[in-house]
């Protein structure tokens, strides 16, 4: 015996490969080598089991799948897992080009395990069967209120109200506090965000004199008014103005509300209805809504536009995203400066700015493989991007759209990518 702890070094192991198990997350393949129940495979951080109706145990991703296609089965979906894991998974971007699951590491951007990430993990992960409240609100309505450009407080503001953390007397009852639940303007009701922003007879006229009918169903929760708002916001037939007053209405209700119980003062309904046009018409004047700019395709060539080699062609491309959609850019130039094509493309809409370029990129060298272009030098602005495609890289956040775009480049292997002012770097050829 050499006198040391013979179980030490076993156990060291073990702990360090929970630890590994934990920060790793399945990116889907071929969908069989990744397990409904037991592994990682939902895009959450921290990362967490799927949960739902659990028939089988042994149950693959794929058998979530339209049989024999790289598709979500969405009512499969629905039946097996819960409500937010199915809307999660079916998020999910499946590529045909992705063949193995792979097991990736969740908590560096660039999917590989760092000793400092991994002590991250080791000393704030959760383990799984320590189950995390999921915070309050849906996940897809708070992320469709940031994408609404507006005022950062009152968008902070609706999204408290969602997340269900706007002080409203009932809240504030229900953590303890000696605060009477009830509303205090109609002293008939306990005052809800719900009821203190829609249902309250004095907000109603509110909301009646600004001719916004749609709240006016008793029934409504607070989720469907907050979606309500977000859907006039995307009403092309209504004026900006209109489409943008229940967000300040909903803003001057709090105000007022605040002033009615911390002073005593009380506004009319007319008057909130008046101020709150009088913020939104102020408003747009300072800061004019632009529908996606098409950077690229107005611009000239500017004047760090450098040519690419004889024989060789340009393409300049640009992302954007507005409250819907995305779009992508793009204009190809010779090596003498001249014009030869420009577009532009509205895509579907992805969750962060990485994946919109990087869904951008991926249509843009589609579309020059279509065209016949085999000798482009693409440049983009988004320097994340260029430098995780260039290294090969994986990412978290983009997952399989980088297997596509792997693929697809590929197919051009006399092409580059380079950050626009950047030194140029070549995709490797083998
Ligand atoms: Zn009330």
């Amino acid at each position: 015996m050499c006198g040391r702890n013979p179980s030490y070094g076993w156990t060291s192991l073990q702990a360090g490969k929970d630890l590994l198990k934990q920060g790793l997350q399945s990116r889907l393949g071929n969908g069989k080598e990744t397990n409904v129940w037991l592994d990682h495979w939902l895009p959450v951080l921290p990362p967490r089991l799927a949960q739902g109706n659990v028939q089988h145990l042994n149950m693959k991703v794929e058998e979530l799948w339209k049989q024999g296609e790289k598709s979500w089965d969405e009512n499969l979906l629905r039946s097996v897992l819960t409500h937010e894991d199915a809307e999660l998974a079916k998020n999910i971007r499946l590529s045909r080009f992705a063949i193995h699951d792979k097991r990736i590491w969740s908590y560096t951007s660039t999917a590989e395990y760092t000793v400092k990430s991994g002590y991250w993990v080791a000393t704030h992960l959760v383990p799984d069967n320590e189950k995390i409240e999921p915070p309050a609100g849906s996940l897809e309505v708070k992320k469709k209120i940031w994408r609404v450009k507006m005022e950062p407080k009152i968008q902070h503001f609706i999204w408290k109200a969602v997340a269900g953390a706007i002080p409203s007397s009932e809240r504030l009852c229900s953590k303890t506090l000696d605060i009477d639940p009830v509303c205090q303007r109609c002293s008939k009701e306990h005052e809800t965000i719900n009821h203190l922003l829609f249902h309250c007879h004095h907000v109603k006229a509110i909301w009646r004199g600004a001719r916004f009918a749609e709240f006016d169903n008793p029934n409504s929760t607070l989720e469907d008014n907050i979606r309500m708002m977000l859907q006039i916001n995307e009403r092309s037939t209504l004026r900006v103005e209109d489409r943008f007053l229940p967000f300040w209405i909903v803003w001057k209700i709090w105000k007022s509300r605040n002033e009615f119980i911390f002073t005593q003062k009380s506004t009319q309904a007319a008057e909130d209805v008046l101020k709150s046009m009088e913020a939104v018409a102020g408003w747009i004047l300072a800061k004019p809504i632009s529908p996606i700019q098409h950077n690229i395709q107005t611009q000239g060539i500017s004047a760090t536009w450098e040519p690419p080699p004889l024989g060789w062609l340009k393409c300049n491309f640009d992302s954007s995203i507005d409250n819907d959609y995305m779009g992508v850019g793009w204009i190809i130039r010779d090596e003498y400066g001249h014009y030869i094509e420009s577009g532009w493309a509205r895509l579907e809409n992805v969750g962060s700015i990485l994946e919109a370029e990087g869904n951008g990129f991926l249509y843009v060298v589609q579309r020059v493989w279509q065209k016949g272009f085999r000798q482009v030098w693409f440049e983009g602005d988004n320097l994340q991007l260029v430098n995780i495609i260039n290294k090969q890289k994986d990412s978290l956040v983009l997952v399989n759209l980088l297997v596509d775009i792997y693929h697809w480049i590929s197919k051009l292997p006399l092409c580059s990518l380079d950050h626009v002012g950047e030194r140029r770097i070549w995709w490797p050829t083998n």
